[in-house]
């Protein structure tokens, strides 16, 4: 999401005679100036000030230092030195705590003014750099905080959520309302009494939080000052090393944002939930206005043969992720929040826009912090001026190993293609879609020549029915199904959901997904209100009975981990698909499948209204583990009837 200025900007690339005549984004641009050294930004101690900033095409670079965040006046103006590799350096004197800071450099005959890129603290709205002691932005007991075990990729379950939906509805029973401090708020209690906030997610049984955008976004899209007049899900990033404004207590103190958000990974931690940040790296708000944009323009972001900037993201731009300073930056990045906020897990949106070798690059960097973190991201197949053997996307899961990507085949299957809203799918009356189950049920791994996806692994697969993107699972349901009852649109939603949570590969659930979340059939509402964006608390407590359904389907998924094999291989030699007629799948997970206390697992998707009777696998003496409200005879075949999932199991060899 951005907003789309006029082409009113005139684009400098700076002076040939200080760049000694090589063009801006080209690999000798690259070889010249690539600068790896790891004090870019500002190095605060209480007697001095350094600064480091990469600028090559500027001729000249100064230094702005404010008193406060609002003076209109600089307080200081220190012209910068000319360093190693294109960059400029700056050592003051003295106790700047504080104060706030920009950069004014000179491009050709103009000069602009921008935030520091490596900026780790700003003023509110993020239109300046503030200077502090990064440790006093710990929250204490922070140098304790540890991550909550786990084994594998394919034990996580996501919960999608953004900050402000969490909190922000009247009955949330959470005081800090719309902020991250609502996370570290224990024994809240909604209508009824029911569980909410972390007390819910404890509940439920998630292992990961996924937050949509943390860091600094547009002030166009939410005004830090008027923090409850805007809505924004945050795709338009802003400043990339900060925590954004308007979900801290006061976004006019820089520390208050960092350390609330550092407070709200550790009551997570503490409560044995992981967190995953969603970055967005493939574009900024304003491929013109933007800091980086000011500073080395014409370096950051591809363009088109015609010079114009190209537009992957849809948002207006895309950054060069190839070019190695732009590269840097992104692996600096991610490295920085891994460390200084403990983050467990990286959701890059588009990542299709970015290059391989920096998806490998960052698993890489990461592995060397913890190899437990996640890594996953939007591999969509997309236009970009990146040659397309180069995308991070779907068609090259073979060169990214670990990194899951989002399985939209799955979804579509499930539910009926995103972008066509007449489409049906598996669970509400789509037809000849069971293949296109199987094919998710065994994590879209190369299971045999007819049956395959793109992942080479299972934890190359996020497995999901809805996200925080387009229609909400039960508003595509209920306006596929015009009309159809409430008890129909339940039983499909919750097989959708069922199918999430048994399939091999990384299961991913939208919050609210298991009170049967609605936007009022609002398809993109990254702007709308908080009346179609909040997670209603009314609606969790009003459906009781399916965040119940949601509560034994975490625990089924989790007491069996047949459903979570970590390897391809495993999945070939343990997952054997079983006769079912149409709207039925039906497979088995034999001979204590990753490890299972149960020797076998049937498991059967049944779409169908009405009944079925099925053949069952001579393997031991069933029994009903999961959906016994849709067993109506079990004796060597099993009769089924109504739309849902069943589970049976053979504890031992009879
Ligand atoms: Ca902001």
């Amino acid at each position: 999401m951005s907003i789309q200025h006029e082409l009113d900007f005139h684009i400098h690339y700076g002076d040939p005679e200080v760049t000694g005549s090589l063009v801006v984004g080209t690999k000798e641009f690259d070889e010249a100036f690539f600068y790896d050294g790891d004090d870019l930004g500002v190095t605060y101690t209480a007697d001095r000030l350094f600064f480091r900033l990469w600028a090559p095409t500027a001729g000249e670079a100064v230094v702005v230092l404010y008193r406060s965040w609002d003076d209109e006046v600089a307080g200081l103006e220190l012209p910068m030195t000319r360093a190693e590799k294109g960059t400029w350096t700056l050592d003051v004197e003295g106790d700047f705590g504080g104060w706030f800071y920009t950069y004014r450099v000179k491009i050709g005959d103009g000069w602009n003014e921008a935030a520091d890129p490596y900026a780790k603290a700003v003023g509110v709205n993020g239109k300046r750099g503030a200077i502090l002691d990064l440790r006093t932005t710990d929250p204490a007991g922070w140098a304790a905080d540890t991550k909550p075990p786990m084994r594998a990729a394919v034990d996580a379950i996501i919960y999608e959520v953004h900050v402000r939906d969490f909190s922000i509805h009247p009955e949330s029973g959470m005081k800090h309302k719309g902020k991250y401090l609502a996370f570290c708020e224990k024994g809240t209690r909604g209508p009824e009494g029911i569980y909410t906030g972390i007390d819910h997610l404890v509940d439920l049984g998630v292992t990961h939080v996924q937050l949509l955008p943390v860091n600094d976004y547009f002030y166009g899209s939410v005004d830090e000052t008027k923090p409850n007049e805007q809505y924004n899900w945050g795709y338009d990033p802003q400043n990339y090393n900060v925590p954004e404004g308007s979900y801290a207590a006061d976004p006019y103190q820089p520390d208050s944002r960092i350390r609330e958000l550092k407070g709200l990974v550790q009551a997570l931690h503490s409560r044995g939930i992981r967190v995953i940040q969603d970055v967005v790296y493939n574009h900024l708000y304003d491929g013109y206005r933007a800091n980086l944009a000011q500073l080395v323009p014409g370096y950051y972001f591809r363009y088109r043969s015609d010079g114009t900037l190209s537009n992957g993201s849809h948002c207006g731009n895309e950054t060069a992720s190839e070019h190695l300073m732009m590269r840097k930056f992104i692996i600096d990045s991610v490295v920085y929040w891994a460390r200084e906020f403990h983050m467990d897990g990286f959701r890059f949106d588009l990542m299709g826009l970015h290059d391989v070798s920096l998806m490998q690059e960052i698993r890489r960097r990461l592995d060397e912090i913890d190899p437990s973190i996640l890594i996953t991201g939007e591999g969509w197949v997309m236009d970009s001026a990146l040659a397309p053997e180069e995308r991070a996307n779907q068609l090259h899961a073979g060169r990214m190993p670990r990194v899951a990507q989002f399985n939209d085949r799955l979804r579509n299957a499930l539910k009926g293609d995103t972008f066509d809203k007449a489409s049906r799918g598996f669970v509400n009356g789509g037809w000849y879609l069971e293949h296109e189950i199987k094919t998710g049920a065994c994590g879209s791994i190369p299971y045999n020549e007819y049956t395959f996806g793109f992942p080479l692994q299972p934890d190359q697969t996020v497995n999901y029915a809805e996200c925080h993107d387009n229609f909400t699972l039960w508003d595509k349901l209920s306006l596929v199904g015009g009309g159809e009852s409430e008890d129909i649109l339940r039983a499909s939603h919750r097989l959708a959901s069922a199918i999430v949570l048994t399939s091999q590969g990384i299961p991913l659930l939208h919050a609210g997904q298991e009170f049967m979340r609605t936007k009022q059939g609002v398809e993109n509402s990254y702007k709308s209100p908080d009346e179609i964006n909040r997670l209603d608390w009314q609606r969790c407590a009003d459906r009781k009975h399916d965040v119940w359904y949601m509560k034994e389907l975490i625990a089924l998924r989790k007491a069996h981990p047949a459903f979570r094999m970590t390897t391809t291989e495993e999945i070939r030699s343990h997952l054997r698909f079983e006769d079912a007629p149409g709207g039925c799948v039906a497979y088995t997970l034999r001979d204590h499948a990753g490890g299972d206390p149960f020797e076998h697992l049937y498991v059967l998707y049944h779409a169908n209204r009405g009944t079925d009777d099925l053949p069952l696998p001579q393997l031991g003496e069933w029994e009903v583990l999961f959906g016994s409200e849709h067993v109506r005879r079990m004796d060597g075949r099993l009769q089924v009837e109504g739309i849902g999932m069943v589970v049976l199991g053979v504890s031992k060899r009879s």
